[in-house]
């Protein structure tokens, strides 16, 4: 059971991270503290406390664990954000204290998907076909990888503006999920879209662009996961919680 006054650091980014934050708030004892790393510009806010920015790497998130007695770590990033899992995990040993972990389930391949797995974005780049049409939704810091392939039209689908000029090929579309069926079929049908790239993200609010490429045939070229550290880990947040407050 969770003692006096522990303190919880959630590296958060996401729905999971924010729901996590709206659980743990209410148990007495525990104080939580919701980390996000600041490039959203106007981010949706956790209960509870919460601050902004990188830490330093690895040795910087340990100086802060240690300046703020963190007793937990719950990395409820986005299953892409390999880098800050790492970090996380490697501070949480330095200092000694436990590192648990939001894991989202991927998506699986059902019946008549024609999904290409692919290991990387630059991977991804490469395996369009010349002069497809390409729903592309890697987000902006990846979108780069695509700029080479003038020979295809990308329509590139993304929360945030990019900082970079896109290319006369590539057109944007900026958008916040959830997206519906109805919504991505029409945008496909609208579009001309032949060919859709994505990350194996997981999770509802985006999953209805493969529906709809099962349900016009499409291919799918799908971004594989990054390998996290090994962890304690649940596939929800309320699951978490449960192990938070086993260990905490
Ligand atoms: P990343 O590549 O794993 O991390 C790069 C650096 O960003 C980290 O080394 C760290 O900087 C800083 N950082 C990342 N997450 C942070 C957090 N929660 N709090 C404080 N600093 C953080 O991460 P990313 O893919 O850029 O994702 C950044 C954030 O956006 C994450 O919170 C993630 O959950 C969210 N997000 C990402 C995606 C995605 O597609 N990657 C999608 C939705 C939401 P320092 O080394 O300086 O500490």
């Amino acid at each position: 059971m969770a003692g006096p006054d522990r303190k919880i650091l959630i590296l958060g980014g996401t729905g999971e991270g924010r729901l996590l934050a709206g659980l743990l708030h209410v148990e007495k004892n525990l104080k939580v503290i919701t980390s996000l790393a600041g490039r959203t510009s106007a981010p949706e806010l956790p209960a509870g406390e919460w601050r902004s920015g990188g830490f330093g790497g690895a040795e910087g998130l340990a100086t802060y664990l240690m300046a703020e007695a963190i007793s937990l770590v719950a990395d409820a990033t986005h299953p892409f954000a390999a880098t800050m899992s790492r970090n996380a995990a490697e501070a949480c040993r330095q200092v000694g204290i436990a590192y648990v972990r939001l894991e989202r389930p991927a998506w699986r391949r059902a019946r008549g998907d024609r999904w290409r797995p692919v290991e990387s974005v630059a991977a991804a780049a490469a395996a369009i076909p010349a002069r497809a049409r390409a729903l592309v939704t890697v987000g902006q810091r990846d979108i780069a990888a695509f700029f080479a392939r003038a020979d295809t039209r990308i329509l590139a689908r993304m929360i945030e503006p990019p900082q970079i000029p896109l290319p006369p090929h590539v057109d944007l579309l900026l958008a916040r999920p959830p997206f519906s069926l109805d919504a991505e079929l029409a945008l496909f049908r609208e579009h001309g879209t032949n060919v859709l790239v994505c990350r194996n993200s997981g999770g509802d609010a985006t999953k209805a662009k493969l529906a709809a490429t099962r349900e016009l045939h499409l291919p799918v070229i799908m971004i594989e996961r990054p390998e996290k550290p090994a962890a304690p880990s649940a596939a929800t947040p309320e699951g978490l919680r449960s192990l938070i407050l086993e260990l905490a």
